[in-house]
């Protein structure tokens, strides 16, 4: 292996393996694999614009089975914190995220042992009943994988019955590193890695746009890392030509604070600006078939996300009106409209504001700027 024929096969798009990705990772000076990635990201996304969206991270429920170590949020049934998201809140919660100018709730929970497909189903239905407008960017395989577990059905059956009753697209959650190892270590209430590849497929079989993602920095070795952005681009190869599949890929950062992992294994968040640079960079690099890479300002903060719009990335993500999980781990930053815009800029690029399928939307006329209260 030598780094010359990498750089020319990877702007060529050729699809490297994970030994060749982990080659890059150790060897490669991270100005060139930010010239590679960035020419990749021109080709791949001629505008050149930043794109970003206004949407509301709403959680169905924080009662959840799963006991993942790295996660602060949740809580046991009949935990006196526990709670279910009722209309009213919903309600109040979306009319707020119009007012803001946003059109879609993030929607997510854990894995409450008592709802099943038919809760989510009437869910849906209820909230596009008031509000035919509102896109539900909702759930994702982990909770897919339980849906099914609790009502008895197939994946199959959950995602058409989900999608008919108002499901939009699909996020990303809950993929961590797609191997089961560090599932078996992390989050071993969980689909494991295949379910969640499967899971995946199955939405973009029915035309379900989705994302993927990557929680990185706790116990996974760079190998594992590599598997997991190969596994993700194998499951877009075999997407049907009429779906867009993975529309994004989103990495981010292990957020430790008062985690069980950090509290009883001692696992800590040492990624670095540079490290988290490098990883986006070669995110762009190994996933020729995924046009939008995310730089996740929510946990990097500002300037490391501003400088993977050098390095690959094309979109900053969400202003998040409201974000629980990450947040309760120490995720501490935040971005209003107008912050997210002037980050942009200030980057050098020019701020766009798009839908969840990645389509450019125009700045609503009227948009209350949030007042970030946590
Ligand atoms: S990350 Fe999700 S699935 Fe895991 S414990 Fe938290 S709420 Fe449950």
């Amino acid at each position: 292996m030598d780094l010359a024929s990498l750089y020319r096969r990877a702007l060529a798009f050729d699809a490297l393996t994970a030994e060749e990705g982990v080659f890059l990772y150790e060897n490669a000076p991270l100005p060139m694999l930010m010239y590679v990635a960035n020419e990749l990201r021109k080709v791949q996304v001629p505008h050149g614009k930043v794109t970003w969206i206004i949407d509301r991270n709403m959680n169905t429920t924080n009662v959840c089975v799963a006991n993942c170590k790295f996660c602060n949020f949740y809580r046991i049934p009949g935990h006196p914190e526990a709670y279910i998201t009722d209309l009213p809140t919903y309600r109040r919660k979306i009319e707020e995220t119009f007012r803001y100018g946003g059109e879609q709730l993030l929607l997510q929970g854990g894995h409450h042992p008592e709802l099943g497909l038919d809760y989510y189903a009437n869910l849906f239905k209820e909230l596009k009943n008031e509000f035919p407008d509102l896109k539900l960017h909702a759930l994702g395989p982990p909770e897919i994988a339980h849906i099914c577990r609790v009502s008895g059905v197939t994946p199959k059956e959950a995602l058409q019955t989900l999608k008919a009753a108002g499901m939009d697209s699909m996020p990303g959650p809950g993929a961590e590193i797609l191997d089961d190892r560090v599932r078996r270590l992390i989050s071993k209430g969980k689909c494991g890695a295949q379910e969640w590849l499967d899971i995946m497929h199955e939405a973009h079989k029915l035309g379900l746009t989705t994302s993927a993602t990557m929680m990185f920095g706790h116990v996974e070795t760079i190998q594992e890392r590599f598997e997991h952005l190969v596994k993700l681009r194998d499951v877009q190869a075999r997407k049907p030509d009429t779906s867009k599949g993975f529309v994004a890929f989103i990495p981010w950062t292990f957020q430790d604070v008062d985690t069980l992992l950090q509290r009883i294994r001692g696992t800590k968040n040492l990624t670095t600006s540079a490290e988290y640079i490098r990883m986006i960079a070669l995110s762009r690099i190994m996933l020729p078939n995924v046009k939008n890479i995310q730089a996740s300002w929510l946990t990097v903060g500002k300037k490391t996300a501003q400088l993977c719009l050098h390095a690959g990335a094309n979109d900053f993500g969400s202003i998040m009106i409201e974000e629980n999980v990450v947040s309760a781990a120490g995720a501490p930053h935040r971005f209003t409209a107008q912050g997210i815009q002037e980050a942009i800029r200030e980057a050098g690029f020019e701020p766009q504001l798009r839908n969840q399928q990645y389509e450019f939307r125009k700045l609503p006329e009227r948009m209350e700027e949030q007042v970030i209260t946590y």
